[in-house]
């Protein structure tokens, strides 16, 4: 259920409906939005009652929450979350395009894809320093030592920085690290990880499972909202069909379907949905068109050499022609 504010309630009034909800034993989220604050009470099995809420000063109505999730949901929060991190917005007017190496392998490798990437416009750099791998003999990622990577690369370009933490013991690092977290597909549903993404202080990329359905990936981001960080962006990144020309198949349906329910951004990342470099291009035009809000690619400066999904990874001059491309689509859509 959620207790929506008259749009003049003060924080007091707030603060009183949350402590209400307290002695009824369950837990009171506030949920600023521009028009007013709502407050989804969460832990409750069945129905809650409500007359003593709407008893409280500064209530204007309690409203039933059809869907399982609750915080993610547009019920919660009508207008859409803009996550800001110093002048990049995610979720605003403008794709955020975050693209880099799948894995750091050195801080050469790392910071020649980075000035290449910058010279093209990019705002966030991707590298993975732990690995989720479907083989134990594939290289796993340097570690902390990539982490380390990353600050330079960091340092060197202003570029934000985007890395994967594969568990609940090295989100902690990885966080000290990131701009930006990412929770990967094959974790999607690990629930120590999501609880401990709930209590870090930096945004999270959530994935979405190659086996996951939309309401699957929502309630995951639930998780990490119930435990308190509203920072979640949501990535759309190929789920598994029978069709076996791509690794993945892009759902770009789900992209407009989970705009319609959930006020969280999404983003696209093509080429782990392709698996091949001469389709990022195409399904990146398709991505921003049905509204996604930016894009996650791997670029490497020499795909056949790289460590991990070199064929997947657009060259520099395919980079920029993709930053090309998508400009030029951007201002058919607004035209039109
Ligand atoms: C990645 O982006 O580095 C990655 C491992 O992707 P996914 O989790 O989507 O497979
Ligand atoms: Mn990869």
């Amino acid at each position: 259920m959620l207790v929506v504010m008259k749009g003049d309630a003060t924080e007091a009034q707030v603060q009183a409906v949350i402590r209400e909800i307290e002695k009824m034993g369950y837990r009171g989220v506030p949920i600023p939005g521009a028009q007013r604050t709502a407050v989804c009470i969460i832990g409750n099995k069945g129905s809650v009652e409500d007359s003593q809420l709407l008893s409280l000063g500064g209530v204007k109505e309690t409203i039933r929450v059809t869907k399982p999730y609750k915080l993610v949901g547009r019920e919660a929060q009508p207008e859409p979350t803009v996550i800001a991190i110093g002048d990049v917005k995610i979720g605003g007017e403008e794709p955020v395009i975050m693209a880099g190496p799948c894995a750091v392998e050195s801080e050469e490798q790392a910071l020649t894809i980075a000035r290449l990437v910058k010279k093209y416009g990019v705002q966030v750099f991707r590298g993975g320093a732990f690995k989720p791998r479907t083989s134990p003999y594939s290289f796993q990622g340097l570690g902390e030592e990539g982490l380390k990577i990353l600050e330079e690369v960091r340092k060197e370009t202003g570029l934000l920085i985007i890395t994967e933490a594969i568990d609940h013991t090295n989100i902690g690092i990885v966080e000290q690290y990131a701009d930006i977290i990412q929770i990967g597909a094959r974790n999607m549903q690990n629930y120590s990880l999501l609880r401990a993404a709930g209590h870090a202080s930096k945004p999270i990329l959530l994935k979405r499972s190659f086996a996951a359905t939309i309401d699957e990936l929502l309630m995951s981001a639930e998780y990490i909202m119930s435990e308190g960080n509203a920072q979640v962006i949501l990535c759309e990144r190929g789920i598994r069909t029978f069709a076996d020309n791509t690794r993945n198949t892009l759902d770009l349906s789900a992209i407009p379907s989970i705009k319609e329910v959930s006020h969280l951004p999404i983003v696209v990342d093509p080429s782990h949905a392709t698996g091949r470099r001469e389709y990022v291009i195409p399904l990146s035009k398709g991505a921003i068109a049905v509204g996604a809000d930016g894009l996650l690619v791997e670029v490497h400066h020499d795909p056949l050499h790289a460590l991990s999904d070199g064929m997947q990874s657009l060259y520099p001059e395919q980079f920029g022609e993709l930053m090309k491309e998508i400009k030029i689509s951007r201002i058919r859509i607004v035209d039109t």
